[in-house]
């Protein structure tokens, strides 16, 4: 018996004409008891409903590497509402990929529908409202199931293919994802540069995946992407910002970032960061240690918030812009002030930062200015302020990547050992949300990916 993590399994069998191998339970190191049991009572009822059931994705792919998996992903034969209809805390989501949600406690596991193939030039077969596509290729909705089979080369890397059954123990591989587990490559599943029309967030995908791997991208995979990345502007803003959650709070950020900026996405996310970054090496090393810091943070579990990092990857287009603002006439205070309202209007444009995130960046910016200034009435009245110590760690960031504040990253720390633990003024950040009107609109959840 072989892991992953060691080495490859030995000789896998090959079965019928499309070369699905079939990898026996001694051939693999995946154990049940690794397995979440919300998963595994899902497999088995969908089983005693005579559907297929597997594990899928990212769950089959760490548990073979070694890892411990965070959510667990089932693939089914089951239509959505045939799912749905199994499980009483369950619902369907999505549009442009409807799958189900079964909720246990706090914990969700993912049920999809096999995917299958478009069809594309056969339109009775998959009427146009199962799947849709822009003008460019862009995938605009995907609901054409189909085998296990269709469904592995529809996914979008080779080691998120693989499947895992509960009830046989085996492994299903269609597309030479073990082989690429064991090379240690992400792979896209056939044409990279059509799969990227289809879904340009796949590009992001690929590095977020070699980053949290480790792996390297083969280089079919990695060359289209400098050419196509210009399509990612054509994916809504809250999907980039959802996506820009997943690369940055994973807890491999610093990667995600060296790789985002070599291969040029970096640049569609964030331009002025990224060219700032490029010229200016207090930037590029300011960013670089906020995810450093983030990635420590998460490694030993402490809370971390978007607000933070994004605050670090704009601050140098702020000060850029507060250059520019002050040179024209404004106080250094006005300038601050419309140089961070003015970064952040640019970019939710492309990568749409909610207002509970966007305002305590906005603070934290502002602070840095009182900051400058530990003595007197108005110092200690900052210690209490709810924005402080994420402002205070700012000034210390700023000061790691080699700016010189004259030592006020160690004032403000005797400060706050001299007044000892401080009242923090909690009040929430944004009022709670009215009470939506009877019939008012309803907000579709977004869909997962
Ligand atoms: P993790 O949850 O560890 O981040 P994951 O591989 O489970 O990794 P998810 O985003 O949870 O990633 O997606 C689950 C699976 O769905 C993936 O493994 C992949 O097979 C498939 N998938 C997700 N997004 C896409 C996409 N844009 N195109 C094609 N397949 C996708
Ligand atoms: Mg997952």
């Amino acid at each position: 018996m072989v892991c992953y993590h060691r080495a490859l399994c030995s000789s896998p069998r090959q079965t019928g004409p499309r070369r699905l191998k079939v990898i026996p339970r001694d051939q693999h190191c995946i154990s049940r008891k690794n397995i979440s049991q919300s998963a595994l009572k899902v497999m088995a009822r969908l089983r005693d409903h005579d559907h297929e059931a597997y594990l899928v994705g990212g769950a089959v792919r760490d548990l073979l590497l070694g890892g411990h998996p965070k959510d667990f992903d089932i693939a089914t034969d089951a239509t959505p509402e045939q799912v749905h209809a199994l499980f009483r805390n369950s619902r369907i989501i999505g549009r442009r990929f409807r799958i189900v949600h079964v909720r246990f406690g706090r914990e969700v596991i993912e049920v999809t529908t096999f995917r299958g193939h478009h069809g594309d030039d056969d339109e009775d077969a998959h009427p146009p409202q199962s799947a849709r596509r822009s003008e460019r290729g862009l995938l605009l909705r995907d609901n054409v199931f189909g085998t296990l089979e269709e469904d592995a080369v529809r996914r979008d890397l080779t080691v998120n293919a693989l499947y895992y059954s509960s009830e046989t123990f085996e492994v299903f591989d269609q597309v030479g994802g073990l082989e690429d587990l064991q090379r240690r490559e992400i792979r896209v599943i056939g044409d990279a540069a059509q799969r990227y029309r289809e879904d340009p967030v796949r590009m992001l995908r690929t590095l977020r995946f070699a980053a949290k791997l480790d792996f390297e991208v083969e280089p079919g995979s990695a060359q289209p992407i400098r050419d196509l990345r210009p399509l990612l502007a054509e994916i809504p803003a809250a999907r980039l910002f959802d996506e820009f959650c997943k690369l940055f709070l994973s807890g491999y950020a610093r990667p995600v970032l060296h790789l985002l900026r070599r291969f040029g996405l970096f640049a569609v996310l964030f331009p002025d960061s990224a060219q700032l970054a490029d010229r200016d090496p207090f930037s590029a090393r300011l960013m670089d240690v906020a995810m450093g810091n983030t990635d420590a943070r998460i490694a030993v579990d402490k809370p971390v918030t978007p607000a933070f990092i994004l605050a670090a990857i704009l601050w140098p287009a702020v000060q850029d812009r507060v250059r520019q603002l002050e040179a024209r006439g404004d106080t250094p205070g006005e300038a601050l002030h419309s140089a961070g309202q003015e970064v952040i209007a640019a970019t939710v444009s492309r990568v749409a930062i909610p207002r509970r995130f966007s305002m305590p960046m906005r603070e934290i910016w502002e602070l840095q200015r009182r900051l400058d200034k530990p003595q007197g009435r108005r110092a200690a009245a900052l210690l209490s302020h709810k924005r402080f110590r994420a402002a205070y760690d700012f000034l210390l960031l700023r000061e790691q990547a080699g700016e010189d504040t004259g030592g006020l990253g160690a004032t403000w720390t005797r400060m706050q050992e001299e007044h000892g633990p401080v009242e923090v003024d909690n009040t929430p950040d944004e009022p709670p949300p009215r009470r939506r009107r009877r019939g008012g609109r309803r907000r579709r959840p977004q869909p997962v990916s």
